[in-house]
């Protein structure tokens, strides 16, 4: 029997477990809420392996020493990211990370679509107006997909099937992206950066957060932009500078903004603040303005990527613990 435990495991994905340990009954899978950490690294003992999904970084060398006394040879991450684990010490520790690289693209690129609807058709303003019994139709024409350009900046796993989708809804796609993937020949037109602030209707955010991304959509670029634009990001927060943003949005630069993503959000996202002040000003401004729609980082949240996390995570961790390599390995040399 080989023994795992799972750190920091939501409701949502009991269920997934569950129905995996119906097709693994060699394999027994404890679960636990809380993150690794110092204090917690003895929950460890005894098991073969452990996948965790957690924001707070681990960087006590403590962690890692632990779990190489303890004999477990692998940390398999049940996230994209990885930038919570400190590599050279899981490596000086015999350890090997895996992370899921892509648990579906779809799922981010849906919520896309959603934020674009939803502000195309002026809901935002519809549901507002209706809160206060007004049914008003002032303002509420709108344009339709078909006849817009969407332009993405990174097409690549997510930006891809943006692009599928919008031109799947006759919209015209262009993109920019150092990287031509001869796959969307069909689907997009590659262009410039500016050409995309320029022409298109909406304009939406794929890029990683990179030194060469940071702030990428910045004064100058919604300067660019059309006032009647729709921009929406779902990538990472700091592509944009969010006090240029909200500029944008108050001055009339740009018509509209849906985001998923704000910088500094880690500490206020998945969090309840109905009771205690929520602390990000940028986000508070956000939320009070007509022409933003804002979801707190929910783009990847659907059935089908947290069992994705889940099945890849463990297959992976399965992997390693049987001497094995997985194709998930990251690389210490980053
Ligand atoms: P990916 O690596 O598959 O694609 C990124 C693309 O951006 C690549 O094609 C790359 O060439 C391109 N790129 C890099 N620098 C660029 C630049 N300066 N200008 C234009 N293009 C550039 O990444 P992905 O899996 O598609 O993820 C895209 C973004 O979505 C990431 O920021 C990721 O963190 C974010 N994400 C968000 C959620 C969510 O819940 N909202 C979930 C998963 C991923």
């Amino acid at each position: 029997m080989t023994k795992l435990l799972l750190f920091n495991v939501l409701d949502d994905e009991i269920g997934v477990i569950d129905q995996w340990l119906a097709k693994n009954p060699t394999v027994q899978i404890d679960t636990n809420r809380v993150t690794l950490t110092a204090e917690t690294v003895d929950l460890a003992q005894g098991y073969d392996g452990i996948v965790l999904q957690q924001d707070n970084l681990i960087d006590d060398p403590v962690i890692y020493q632990k779990l190489h006394e303890f004999g477990i040879k692998q940390i398999s991450l049940r996230t994209t990211g990885y930038e919570t684990v400190d590599l050279k010490a899981a490596a000086a520790n015999d350890l090997v990370v895996t992370n899921v690289p892509a648990y579906s693209p779809r799922s981010v690129s849906e919520l896309v679509l959603a934020h674009t609807m939803w502000l195309l058709r002026h809901l935002n303003v519809a549901a507002k107006r209706e809160s206060q019994n007004d049914f008003t139709w002032e303002n509420l024409q709108a344009r339709e997909i078909h006849e817009l350009t969407v332009g993405i900046i990174g097409a690549g796993k997510i930006g891809s099937e943006v692009a599928r989708i919008f031109k799947a809804l006759g919209s015209h796609v262009i993109v920019s992206d150092p990287v031509h993937r001869p796959e969307l020949n069909s689907v997009v037109t590659y262009v410039d950066q500016e050409t995309v602030f320029k022409e298109a209707d909406i304009i939406t955010m794929h890029t990683p957060l990179l030194d060469s991304t940071y702030h990428v959509v910045n004064e100058a670029a919604f300067q660019m932009m059309k006032p009647t634009a729709i921009f929406i990001n779902a990538s990472r927060g700091a592509v944009v500078d969010t006090p240029a943003l909200l500029s944008a949005l108050k001055t009339g630069e740009i018509a509209a903004a849906g985001i998923d993503t704000i910088e500094n959000e880690a500490d206020i996202f998945s969090k309840d603040f109905s009771q205690s002040k929520q602390p990000n000003e940028w986000l508070q401004e956000l939320l009070s303005l007509d022409n933003a729609t804002v979801s707190p980082h929910i783009g990847f949240y659907t059935d089908i990527a947290v069992k994705n996390m889940v099945e890849i995570s463990l297959a992976d961790a399965l992997t390693v613990i049987a001497g094995k390599h997985s194709a998930h390995e990251i690389s210490t040399e980053e």
